[in-house]
């Protein structure tokens, strides 16, 4: 849904280079080399992007969350 903030396995943030990530992609960059220049290194880091689904546009309009 949301870009974890810390990588689970070894706590090394992650969230803060999301933005720049999707940017890349945008820009035709392949994951592999997005990642390799935002220096996300470590495996277990990767896997937080490769694996995460940015759903948050398409669940956010049935929150529960009262808006004044
Ligand atoms: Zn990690």
């Amino acid at each position: 849904m949301i870009i974890p903030v810390r990588c689970f396995s070894c706590g090394t943030v992650v969230a803060d280079r999301w933005q720049s990530f999707t940017k890349l992609l945008d820009e035709g960059v392949s994951k592999g080399d997005a990642m390799d220049q935002l220096g996300l290194e470590r495996y277990c880091c990767r896997r937080m992007f490769t694996s995460h689904i940015d759903l948050i546009h398409e669940v956010a309009p049935f929150s529960t969350a009262r808006q004044k």
